[in-house]
C-alpha cells in the first residue's frame, strides 16, 4: 500500500501537551485556509510504501538495535500488508558475552521516550486506510494515539473512532460554525456543517476531544470564539457522556513565505479565553497556547 506522505517529526511536545509525541504528516488537504500552517502539504504527491513509513516509525520509537520483542509485535501487526517484505530481518545469534550486552542494551531501549503517535497533515482522513494502519502500528508499539483533523470528513471520523484505535482527537474549529464565516477561514463553501457533524461525532464517542481554534489578527474575532464556546457548552449537555477536555486558543503566526504580521498578543488572547469561559458559563476549560516573545538582554 502506498501513502501520500508528508514527513515525520520524531519528537514533539507541542502537538499533544504533556506527551512526547511522534508526529506523522500525511499529504493532501481539501481545504484552502489562507493561513495554512502546512501549505507545502496541502497539495502534491509523494507516494511512499506504508511498510517504509512503518519501519521508520519503529526505528525512531525504539532506536534500531536489532529486533526487540516490541519490534516483533510491530512486525506482526503490519504483516497483513499484501506483498510487503519482512520488517525485521532474521538475526543469527551465538552465545557470546557481546550478545548478552546487546540484549541488555536492547531491553533498556524497550522503554521508549516517545509515548504517543499523532497523525497530522494535510488532512489525515483523506487517507483513512493508511491512518488506520498507522494507528494499529502505534498500538502495537504501546503508544497512545492522537488524530489532528479539520473535521471535513465526519463519516470517516466516525468510522475510525469506531475501531477504538484513536485515544484523542484534536479538532480544528477555525471560525464560528456558520457560513460565510467558515468559508472565509477555510477557503471552501459549506464546510461548517461538516465540522459541526464531526464535533458531534467526537462528543458522542468515548474519545477524548480537544477543540483548537487558531487566532489570527483578522479572524476569528472574540465574538466568534465566544459563539464557538457557547456551541460547545450547549452540545456538552446534549451528549452528557462526552469527553470534551478543553478548548485551546492557538496564536496564529505568519508562515514561511507569507507577508509578515504581528500575531494577536498574549494579553488579548487571555481576554478572549476569559470571554470563552464566560460564554460556557464556566463549564469549559479554555487554554491559551502562544509562542513566547523573548527579549534578549545584552
Ligand atoms: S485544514 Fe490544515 S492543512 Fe488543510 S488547508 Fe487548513 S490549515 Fe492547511
Amino acid at each position: 500500500m502506498k501513502v501520500n506522505f508528508g514527513g515525520i517529526i520524531p519528537l514533539s511536545t507541542v502537538d499533544w501537551p504533556g506527551r512526547a509525541a511522534m508526529v506523522v504528516f500525511l499529504r493532501g488537504c481539501p481545504l484552502h485556509c489562507p493561513h495554512c500552517h502546512n501549505s507545502q502539504l496541502q497539495t502534491g504527491e509523494r507516494q511512499v510504501a506504508l511498510h517504509d513509513i512503518s519501519s521508520r516509525i519503529v526505528s525512531e520509537v525504539k532506536g534500531f538495535r536489532g529486533p526487540s520483542r516490541a519490534m516483533v509485535r510491530a512486525d506482526a501487526a503490519i504483516s497483513a500488508l499484501p506483498g510487503r517484505p519482512p520488517l525485521i530481518a532474521p538475526v543469527r545469534s551465538s552465545p557470546t558475552r557481546q550478545i548478552e550486552l546487546d540484549e541488555a542494551s536492547q531491553r533498556a531501549s524497550d522503554k521508549p521516550f516517545v509515548d504517543a503517535l499523532v497523525l497530522s497533515g494535510g488532512e489525515p482522513l483523506l487517507q483513512p486506510e493508511a491512518s488506520s494502519r498507522l494507528f494499529r502500528l502505534a498500538r502495537s508499539l504501546h503508544l497512545s494515539t492522537g488524530l489532528e483533523t479539520s473535521g471535513c470528513f465526519p463519516d470517516r471520523l466516525g468510522a475510525i473512532l469506531a475501531t477504538g484505535l484513536v485515544d484523542r482527537v484534536f479538532l480544528d474549529i477555525k471560525a464560528d460554525l456558520q457560513e460565510p464565516d467558515y468559508e472565509m477561514a477555510v477557503g471552501r463553501e459549506n464546510i461548517s456543517v461538516l465540522v459541526r457533524q464531526s464535533l458531534e461525532v467526537g462528543l458522542k464517542s468515548e474519545v477524548t476531544l480537544e477543540v483548537r481554534s487558531t487566532v489570527f489578527p483578522e479572524m476569528p474575532s472574540s465574538s466568534q470564539l465566544e459563539r464557538i464556546a457557547g456551541a460547545l457548552f450547549r452540545l456538552k449537555s446534549v451528549y452528557p457522556n462526552n469527553r470534551l477536555e478543553r478548548m485551546t486558543l492557538q496564536q496564529g503566526q505568519p508562515r514561511n513565505g507569507e507577508a509578515p504580521f504581528d500575531p494577536v498578543s498574549v494579553d488579548m488572547m487571555q481576554k478572549m479565553a476569559e470571554g470563552c469561559r464566560a460564554a460556557s458559563h464556566g463549564q469549559l476549560e479554555v487554554r491559551v497556547h502562544a509562542t513566547p516573545k523573548i527579549t534578549w538582554e545584552n
